[in-house]
């Protein structure tokens, strides 16, 4: 059991995941899932102030919605519960009790004020702020006197004094500090709520947990983590701190500014999961054989995180537009037709759904498109008689659509042979230009330019719509 490898994700309930966040979660589902060890998920949910209502089910939720789960976690249990911070009070506060009574650690209790005064101080003369250890000098009496009168009080870490330090990064390697740069940090609130620190070293290791792979902006902490664990005598994890997402443009940290960046917000957007998941995989990283499409078994497989790339790189959408693509063409009609119901817009004819997505997917990058190609079928078009005129005159367009009417009147039978046959013998026999013909055709029944196929539209579209259409176009031209 000793070599079981655990990782886990820790959010922290503040609001919609980011999507760096969900690709950081896939990291460390990926390496669990390839050492048969386990994923967790824990909730840090210490800090009251930024919480927001429903967080922990909107985690739960967009974790499912991308096709992901955890071993042990909320919702799951597991023998480390319960996962949630807020529920492990008690435990912050027995380990801050067993570094009080080592005097590892000391009660201070300075005000906020004196902290900023201190901290001014500091910063006017150059120097990183740091707490100056005031109340480490405190006498045994005089810590009971405070305590007694109930004067609140934080508890810190005793940092030792010029200890060379080191941990080791995965993706960067070594990484090592001299302890005097670390502050003596508070490890316990005055409202007895533990910080970050202390609640994410002590859960790390009561849940032993082997990897923890999270994102580069956690790095600076880790060294006040590596001393907690020297504090404890514990063993540490291995740490792997993953590079954050830049700009799709490229310049600078991934972020609202520029977008959205929420996980969820792709999902609406029409991403298919299993394409994010995809992307995410090929973002800093790549399979041996360079491949960009791989499942999810695939990177299970192949995934360590010593392979990662240690630069940072943009989000790039392009990328992400082009996999979404094969991943919805890779899909069965019916399990397109379930996927994209969401999307369609009330006036859809959803009787003639599988036929549209038949003709449209190949040119289908997100699913929320799916209106904008395909609504031709089921609203009114705009005839412009600029463009049916473009390539021919009045009299023959005219022609055209009066001989087209006459042949599309009587066709037997409204199907696509009928009618790439009737058409195409129209053209031939008239000896009229194809491709002006069929733009002409396509313009005064689809509306458009660029469609899918012409008579597979047609056929869609059905007799009646498609030929009102000519009428109105025939109207239109001669109006002029
Ligand atoms: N609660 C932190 C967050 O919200 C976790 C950082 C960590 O993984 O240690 O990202």
């Amino acid at each position: 059991m000793q070599n079981l490898v655990r990782t886990r994700m820790a959010p922290s309930p503040t609001g919609d995941m980011h999507v760096g966040s969900m690709a950081i979660l896939l990291k460390n589902y990926a390496y669990a899932k390839k050492h048969a060890g386990k994923f967790i998920l824990r909730i840090e949910d210490t800090d009251k102030t930024r919480e927001v209502k429903g967080g922990v089910k909107a985690i739960q939720d967009i974790i499912n919605d991308y096709g992901l789960d955890w071993d042990e976690g909320p919702g799951k249990g597991g023998k480390f519960g319960p996962y949630i911070q807020s529920q492990r009070l008690g435990l912050y506060q027995k380990y801050t009790q067993q570094l009080l009574n080592e005097t590892k650690a000391y009660h201070c209790f300075c005000s906020k004020e004196r902290l900023e005064e201190l901290r001014d101080k500091m910063r006017a003369e150059k120097k990183a702020p740091k707490y100056d250890r005031h109340c480490l000098g405190l006498s045994e009496a005089e810590k009971e006197e405070k305590i007694k009168n109930k004067e609140k009080f934080v508890v810190r870490l005793r940092v030792p004094d010029n200890k060379n330090i080191s941990f080791i990064d995965l993706i960067r390697g070594e990484i090592a500090f001299n302890s005097s740069e670390i502050d003596d940090q508070v490890l316990l609130k005055s409202d007895g709520y533990p910080t970050y620190h202390l609640a994410v070293v002590v859960d790390d290791h009561l849940m032993q947990i082997s990897y923890v792979m999270r994102g580069e902006e956690w790095i600076s902490s880790t060294p006040k983590h590596v001393l907690l664990y020297q504090a404890f005598s514990w063993q540490q994890p291995k740490f792997a701190h993953i590079p954050i997402f830049l700009n799709p443009d490229g310049k600078g940290k991934m972020s609202k500014r520029k977008g959205t960046v929420s996980a969820r917000s792709f999902l609406d957007r029409g991403y298919l999961p299993e394409a994010l998941l995809n992307f995410f995989m090929i973002l800093g990283w790549t399979p041996k054989d360079q491949r960009e499409i791989l499942s999810l078994e695939e990177y299970v497989e192949e995934f360590d995180p010593r392979d990662l790339n240690k630069n940072s790189v943009a989000f790039d959408l392009k990328k992400l537009d082009w996999i979404n693509g094969v991943y919805i063409r890779k899909l069965k009609i019916e399990n397109l037709k379930l996927k994209i119901n969401k999307f369609l817009p009330s006036d859809f004819p959803k009787d003639k759904l599988g036929k549209i997505l038949v003709l449209v997917r190949e040119r289908l990058v997100r699913l929320d498109e799916i209106e904008e190609l395909t609504n031709f079928f089921y609203r009114d078009i705009d005839l412009d008689s600029n463009l049916l005129l473009k390539k021919a005159d009045q009299m023959l367009v005219v022609e055209q659509l009066n001989k087209s009417l006459k042949k599309l009147e009587n066709l037997e039978a409204w199907n696509l042979e009928n009618l790439e046959k009737t058409i195409r013998k129209l053209q031939e026999e008239n000896n009229w230009h194809r491709g002006q013909y069929f733009m002409m055709l396509r313009l005064a029944s689809l509306g458009r330019k660029v469609s899918p196929p012409l008579f597979e539209s047609i056929e869609v579209l059905g007799s009646e719509i498609t030929l009102n259409r000519l009428r109105q176009a025939k109207d239109l031209i001669n109006d002029k």
